[in-house]
């Protein structure tokens, strides 16, 4: 597939490690756990949102836009990589943060807050739970183009057919280190939230014909919600990319036991993954997205899902400033006698 039609911007000057977990993968007793260090990539620090964004920033410079803005949680990764990509590009850059828990945004707080400031975004607009957000972004650009600048809106979490484009270079590029590595995989698993990286992977893979099964990870919703929203992002980007195929119901999977008791509360499940990693690789997790995502791999494993002597992909999608937010609640569960 020839992604090279559509502009993009290129802040990771190499491919992402595709690295083995034999320490990880010993403690779990199988399967053979494989990472993709998608928390490797460009943008102070990366993730996934890299990615989307260095196909939504190549269009958003196509079209002479002179402003970013977008939307997400108090700790929203993808403010933070929009803001950083906004920088480099000399764009001006402006949230609307939805405070999907109520009174939980603080303009003093560390992490992405943090960053927010640092990296000097250009305003930031706190609105309630429920907020219907691809309004709230409209009402920034009018105030932007009533100063005359150029506004681009990038819907949340870059999850759209542009944003998708981002996995499906992931795709290609696992591909070509899978023929590098001589490895077989059975299964892919990667969290699934606002869908891009899910979908995403979905079309690329469908898309160079690379026939193994994705499991998406819940992040705040159950299957019956997640599972019809990572269709329509997979069907989006097929479509943009001229395929002309149907994305296939079955070909979209995802399990919904992680995530609660909310998007972005802790769980047990998501310290003992946060912490295992941390001590059996020395590679970090995050607590909203990742280190659930990591919970559900080991649930899986442990219910007998994959085969033992299987050789299985986690992706890691970056988000390591909010656990600097989360400290005592992952420290806190280490009280136990076993530790
Ligand atoms: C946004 C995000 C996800 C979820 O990806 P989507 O494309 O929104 O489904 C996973 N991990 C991290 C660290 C993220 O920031």
């Amino acid at each position: 597939m020839d992604l090279s039609r559509f502009p993009r911007r290129r802040y990771t000057p190499h491919a992402t490690p595709l690295e083995f977990l034999p320490r990880f993968s010993e403690a779990l007793g199988g399967p053979r756990v494989w990472i993709k260090r998608d928390d490797m990539l460009g943008l102070t620090p990366g993730g996934n949102k890299t990615r989307k964004l260095e196909f939504l920033v190549g269009d958003a410079l196509a079209v002479g836009a002179d402003t970013l803005i977008t939307c997400g949680a108090p700790q929203s990764n993808h403010c933070r990589i929009t803001l950083a990509a906004a920088v480099k590009e000399g764009l001006r850059c402006h949230f609307v943060i939805e405070e999907r828990i109520p009174g939980s945004y603080r303009a003093s707080a560390g992490g992405n807050n943090f960053l927010f400031r640092l990296l000097g975004v250009d305003s930031i607009s706190v609105v309630p739970a429920g907020t219907n957000m691809a309004e709230a972004m409209q009402a920034v650009a009018a105030r932007v183009r009533a100063e005359e600048g150029r506004p681009y809106i990038i819907p949340g979490g870059g999850s759209n057919a542009i944003g998708g484009l981002g996995y499906v270079a992931c795709a290609q590029e696992l591909q070509q280190q899978f023929f590098e590595q001589g490895i077989r995989f059975g299964h892919v698993v990667v969290g699934s939230g606002s869908s891009g990286t899910h979908g995403g992977l979905l079309a690329g893979f469908l898309g160079n014909h690379i026939d193994i099964p994705i499991v998406g990870i819940g992040v705040s919703r159950d299957p019956a919600e997640q599972d019809p929203l990572v269709h329509q992002e997979a069907q989006a980007v097929a479509d943009l990319l001229g395929l002309g195929i149907g994305i296939p119901r079955s070909a979209v999977l995802s399990f919904g036991n992680w995530w609660r008791p909310k998007y972005s509360l802790p769980n047990a499940a998501m310290v003992e993954a946060v912490q295992l990693l941390a001590r059996t690789e020395a590679i970090l997790l995050d607590p909203v997205y990742t280190g659930k995502v990591m919970a559900g791999l080991i649930g899986l494993a442990r219910e007998g899902y994959f085969r033992r002597d299987e050789d299985i992909l986690f992706v890691h999608t970056g988000g390591a400033p909010a656990l600097h937010v989360y400290e005592s609640e992952i420290l806190d569960e280490t009280r136990g006698p076993s530790l």
